[in-house]
């Protein structure tokens, strides 16, 4: 089955609502630069994850006030708050208690989980927010994806063909690179669209806990590398 949801995608230097959750809550969406290459900036997927959706915000406020400058070859386009409720309620899951790390419609995708915190939901893409992830991946057709988390164990974890994108990035924020993140995670970001629609993904685990202003030293630098690595190649 191919989920085609048509979403509008705003004009450079604008932000649209490209989904509303079954709380009500809003998932926006901005764009920076009308370049002829898009990427994509995804946070906030895991709600308690705030280390992520701080810096993709600071990001665009950065973006939108100049401080950041980008390759005017590039359009990217950030997704803040992907869970809107979960950021708001400090939780991991969205309101529906599915993790949405667990619920694209994956090959390997299952209904099985071990601890409630990774509730892959009814079935395969049950929610909305996973329903604007993959209309944001079919309307942008980005060339590649930074979706942004924390954890223990700091990583630039890729999936898909994105060894060499992790790298630079790793020269960057110091982080080391990594294609396995050390357990299985099917119905993930990274297995949706790297390893199964070939996008270079980066799943950015932030260290948990570190206070936003370290955050924002330690990463900004990488994403500007890793926005525009595919430029030259
Ligand atoms: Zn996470």
């Amino acid at each position: 089955m191919t989920v085609k949801n048509a979403i509008q995608l705003p004009s450079a230097g604008q932000s649209n609502r490209v989904g509303t959750t079954c709380k009500g809550g809003a998932i926006e969406l901005y764009r920076h630069g009308s370049g002829r290459m898009p990427v994509l900036l995804i946070g906030g997927v895991h709600g308690d994850e705030s280390e992520g959706f701080i810096l993709a915000e600071r990001f665009q406020n950065e973006l939108r006030n100049g401080s950041v400058k980008l390759s005017a070859d590039l359009s990217l386009f950030i997704c803040p708050r992907l869970n809107p409720d979960g950021c708001a309620a400090i939780r991991r899951t969205n309101h529906r208690n599915v993790d949405l790390n667990r619920n694209l419609p994956t090959t390997d995708w299952s209904g099985e989980f071990q601890n409630v915190r990774y509730y892959p939901g009814v079935s395969a893409g049950s929610e909305i927010e996973s329903e604007v992830t993959i209309a944001l991946i079919e309307n942008i057709k980005p060339h590649m994806i930074v979706s942004l988390h924390s954890y223990e164990h700091a990583m630039n974890n890729f999936n898909g063909p994105s060894e060499e994108l992790a790298r630079a990035m790793s020269a960057r924020n110091g982080l080391p690179p990594k294609g396995d993140i050390g357990y299985p995670t099917p119905g993930s970001l990274g297995t949706y669209a790297g390893w199964e629609r070939k996008i270079p993904t980066i799943t950015l685990e932030i260290l948990r806990d570190q206070d936003a202003e370290t955050v924002w030293k330690t990463h900004h630098e990488a994403l500007i590398a890793g926005f525009e690595f595919y430029l030259d190649g």
